[in-house]
């Protein structure tokens, strides 16, 4: 027997032609890559989380129904009564647990997005055996909206993800297109509006809920200084909830998450500072890079910037030499020709990435 056979044998022809998500090994350098709050918990809150840590019966499988982190989610993070919400290992999880319940059999079920945007709303439609049909965003990154309803006209998606505001391109999208896109879908299709970065948005579709029976809200705690506790949440209509749920693996927010979300969510106060802390070095970042010569900033809601250089190759590589780790995405999509994605961090780290960005673009 071979291996390569076996897995030739085995293992899906499209999953053989793809490469693994990568993630960079970021030991060393100033992590700018993948929007994470760079302030940890204050030291006496961690103490007092190894507290209620050590308390944890790990020999019991956690309660399954969430009970209680979930009541404090929809109190506290702006979940309309009478709506609850559905857990998940980070929203990458989410976004498996709604292409799965959608990925029906009698014929090919689409996921529609525009392009570019978070990729693994592509992935898992292909992981789940559905079709995804990318609408490329125009050249000033917002809403083609007549491509968008055309194309929701011809393909029929069971689900469109709209990333609110978008990863890589940090813009929201305009709130009557997003509207306009729910309503065509109708009764056909589920809109689904990814809140990632709504700490850093402020703007919400989360409220709206009750208005539409097709929309779904997802939301993580990742951006806000959770991204290693995994968890995501999503709602929509109770009735539609449901149904997601029978596909969610049973069992897949572990114990140790969900004291851990209890506690954040006691301390909320926090999380929130720091994150007012990082729009306001949003803004100071902005003014900054927009101030280098030959240097094109995006306008950005969200915990990181998009820029366009002359030779995102050539800046890459010169941060990279100097230890800063950011995106290229520069070969994502056309859209974003020459384009870095920078992670805001905190005033230090944002000097340091500055003084190497701006010989980057000196050399
Ligand atoms: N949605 C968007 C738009 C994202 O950018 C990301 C993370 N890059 C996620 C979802 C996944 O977040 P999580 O850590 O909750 O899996």
């Amino acid at each position: 027997m071979s291996i390569d056979s076996l897995i030739r044998n085995t293992i899906r022809s499209d999953v053989l032609a793809i490469p693994g998500y990568h993630v960079a090994d970021a030991s060393g350098f100033i992590k700018l890559d993948a929007m994470e709050n760079p302030y940890p918990l204050p030291e006496h809150l961690a103490t007092e989380l190894a507290t209620r840590l050590a308390n944890v019966a790990l020999n019991r499988y956690p309660v399954a129904s969430y009970a209680s982190v979930k009541e404090r989610i929809c109190k506290q993070l702006g979940v309309p009564a009478g709506y609850d919400v559905l857990l998940g290992n980070g929203s990458d999880e989410l976004i498996s647990i709604l292409d799965m319940a959608c990925a029906r059999q009698d014929r090919r079920a689409v996921v529609l997005a525009p392009l570019p945007t978070f990729v693994m709303y592509a992935r898992s439609a292909q992981f789940a055996g559905m079709d995804f049909v990318g609408v490329p965003l125009k050249d000033d990154l917002t809403l083609d909206l007549p491509a968008m309803l055309a194309a929701i006209a011809q393909h029929k998606p069971a689900l469109v993800y709209l990333s609110y505001p978008n990863n890589p391109t940090g813009n929201l999208f305009s709130e009557q297109d997003v509207v306009a896109i729910i309503e065509a879908l109708g009764d056909t299709g589920l809109a689904v509006v990814d809140e990632a970065y709504e700490p850093f948005a402020q703007q919400s579709f989360m409220g709206r809920l009750p208005e539409f029976d097709n929309l779904v809200v997802m939301r993580t705690v990742s951006k806000l200084g959770l991204a290693g506790i995994r968890l995501g949440y999503m709602s929509a209509a109770p009735k539609l909830l449901e149904q997601f749920d029978k596909v969610r693996p049973p069992y897949n927010v572990n114990v140790l998450t969900q004291v851990a979300a209890e506690f954040a969510l006691d301390n909320i106060d926090v999380l929130n500072q720091q994150a007012a802390i990082l729009r306001e070095q949003r803004a100071l970042l902005a003014e900054a890079l927009a101030a280098v010569p030959g240097v094109q900033v995006f306008p950005s809601a969200a915990n990181f910037i998009l820029v366009r250089v002359p030779d995102a190759d050539a800046a890459n590589a010169y941060l990279l030499s100097r230890k800063v780790l950011v995106k290229n995405v520069g070969k994502m999509h056309s859209v974003l020709a020459n384009c870095l994605r920078i992670t805001v961090s905190t005033p230090d780290e944002n000097a340091a990435f500055l003084e190497a960005f701006k010989a980057s673009q000196a050399a």
